[in-house]
């Protein structure tokens, strides 16, 4: 093993430590193939030193008083503010993604981080006067413990975000698996939030796959897993936590539609369009991956085309990026031939973005903005998430078949209506069975006040993973009724029924 190479680290009890393991893999740049790190599948005994390190300090975190709490993500905010460039610089080279996505990935975290330190005005009970004579009802939002997290490579700063600041002000403790195909961000971050002043083993940061997670999934001590990622992975840890008593939320997979009304701002919808459609090259879950052009709009399709063909694919470190590459090579390859199976199911490609040439970058994981018109349910390109540059065009003859398209489609993650009319706006509004839903918006995933959601095959459990939903999701919600003697009161008869009085 070369010794140049840096060896990730595990954080258990406070302390970044070195794993014992004899498994790692390799963190690899998408864009060059450079190996940038080596990741650790923590071992059974690593994960129990986590999960136990996290159980001891829950005992003396649930009491910290909120004004503490609340202060340690007003300093954690402010570190990765000051951090923000090597954090993105980090990132991209793991990742992929452009630079100036990159500082979007953390700054959606960021504002997670914002709202925990807010966790004062949201983790309040409620309380009734007088429920009987001289008596009191009044709610408690108690932490569970032990909290665990599983994230995507896809928002590898975001996502991990989302989940342990608003776990760990609610007064939890956390231990938090990352994607291992790119965890530097995130331990960057881990690192930040000790610094940040978060206690010993309070946050906790194991590495691995498949048995990292069935051994969260498994252990008696953790109470509640929010896992984001696939539908076939999420479906998986949602019955196994589940079964093994545990709170869950499983954020998954999508399809995403948008709507193109004729009666659009063209310019402003194909803008929308081929960033939504490209950006991140593709490998976002609110992704859009299938435009169904409405009646006239049908014609837009040459101009879409065009839009897209002045994108440039490129590393994300290289100024004017639009497209980076694909964040692996099995990533490619899966691309690469579900491209090739819309071709042999009969879809027409309107524009092949494989194997673009990328000046200086010839081993990078590229495909370019494709497109591909005549897209019937039955074929797999519409039937399965491709993860990458890829937008399928379909028509509708109405707004109403369009709707019903979407709605017949399993996943319900994000969708988008590009329109002038708000009848039509609003009608879709009503009408769309999907979580995230954009009007002239083409991403529409929402601000921290409110909750990021999913309907149908895209999410379970019914909790959303930040907002005012994920402290309902990291607490207990105790109800007390209270009632007091004064030492005058005297006598007084037994009830036996249940109504107080
Ligand atoms: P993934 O499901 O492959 O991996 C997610 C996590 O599960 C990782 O930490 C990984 O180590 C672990 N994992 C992988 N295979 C496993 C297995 N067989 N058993 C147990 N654990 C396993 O997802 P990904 O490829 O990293 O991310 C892309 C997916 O995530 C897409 O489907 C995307 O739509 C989805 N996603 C959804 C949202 C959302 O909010 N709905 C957000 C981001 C990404």
């Amino acid at each position: 093993m070369s010794t140049s190479i840096p060896n990730v680290k595990l954080l258990i009890g406070g302390e970044l430590v070195e794993s014992r393991t004899t498994q790692w893999r390799d963190v690899i740049n998408p864009a060059t193939q450079e190996v940038l790190a080596r990741v650790p599948f923590a071992t059974p005994e690593e994960i129990e030193a986590a999960v136990s390190s996290a159980k001891q300090a829950f005992k003396t975190w649930r009491k910290m008083p909120i004004g503490a709490r609340s202060r340690i993500f007003l300093k954690y905010q402010q570190l990765i503010r000051e951090n923000m460039k090597e954090l993105a610089a980090i990132l991209t080279a793991e990742q992929g993604k452009t630079l100036a996505d990159a500082e979007g990935d953390v700054f959606r975290g960021l504002e997670v981080v914002e709202h925990a330190a807010g966790i004062g005005n949201l983790q309040l009970g409620e309380l009734a006067n007088n429920v009987a004579s001289g008596v009191d009802t009044y709610t408690l939002m108690q932490p569970l413990g032990v909290c665990a997290g599983i994230t995507p490579f896809n928002f590898p700063a975001m996502i991990p975000l989302w989940m342990f600041p608003m776990a760990i002000a609610t007064g939890n403790t956390f231990v938090l698996k990352p994607s291992e195909q790119d965890p530097m961000v995130t331990m960057r971050l881990a690192e930040l939030a000790l610094q940040a002043g978060v206690p010993a083993g309070v946050l906790n940061v194991i590495h691995g796959g498949v048995d990292a997670v069935n051994a969260i999934c498994d252990h008696p001590d953790i109470k509640a897993v929010s896992f984001v990622g696939s539908t076939r992975v999420g479906t998986h840890v949602y019955n196994r936590a589940s079964q093994a008593g545990k709170r869950v939320q499983c954020m998954m997979g999508a399809k995403n539609h948008a709507i193109v009304m004729p009666d659009a701002h063209k310019e402003q919808t194909l803008n929308n369009l081929a960033g939504a459609a490209f950006g991140a090259a593709g490998q976002r879950c609110m992704a859009l991956s299938v435009a169904i052009l409405v009646g006239e709009a049908q014609q837009w399709l040459p101009d879409m085309v065009a839009k897209a063909q002045t994108l440039k694919v490129s590393a994300g470190v290289e100024p004017g990026t639009d497209v980076g590459p694909l964040v692996s090579c099995a990533a490619l390859d899966r691309v690469s031939s579900l491209i090739e199976r819309g071709v042999a199911e009969g879809a027409q490609l309107a524009l092949d973005g494989r194997n673009p040439s990328v000046s200086g970058y010839a081993d990078g994981n590229f495909v370019g903005p494709t497109i591909f018109s005549g897209v019937t349910p039955q074929m797999s390109i519409y039937k399965e998430e491709i993860f990458g540059p890829v937008l399928c065009v379909m028509h509708a003859a109405t707004l109403d078949e369009a709707i019903e398209m979407i709605n017949a489609n399993p996943n319900g993650n994000g969708t988008a209506i590009f329109t002038r009319s708000g009848a039509a706006a609003r009608h879709f509004q009503e009408e769309i069975d999907v979580g995230q839903v954009g009007i002239n918006v083409p991403i529409p995933v929402p601000v921290p006040m409110f909750s990021f959601t999913g309907s149908r095959a895209s999410k379970l459990g019914d909790l959303g993973p930040y907002g005012k939903q994920v402290v309902q999701f990291y607490t207990q919600t105790k109800t007390v009724t209270q009632r007091w003697f004064d030492e005058s009161d005297v006598g007084g008869a037994v009830n036996t029924t249940i109504t107080l009085k």
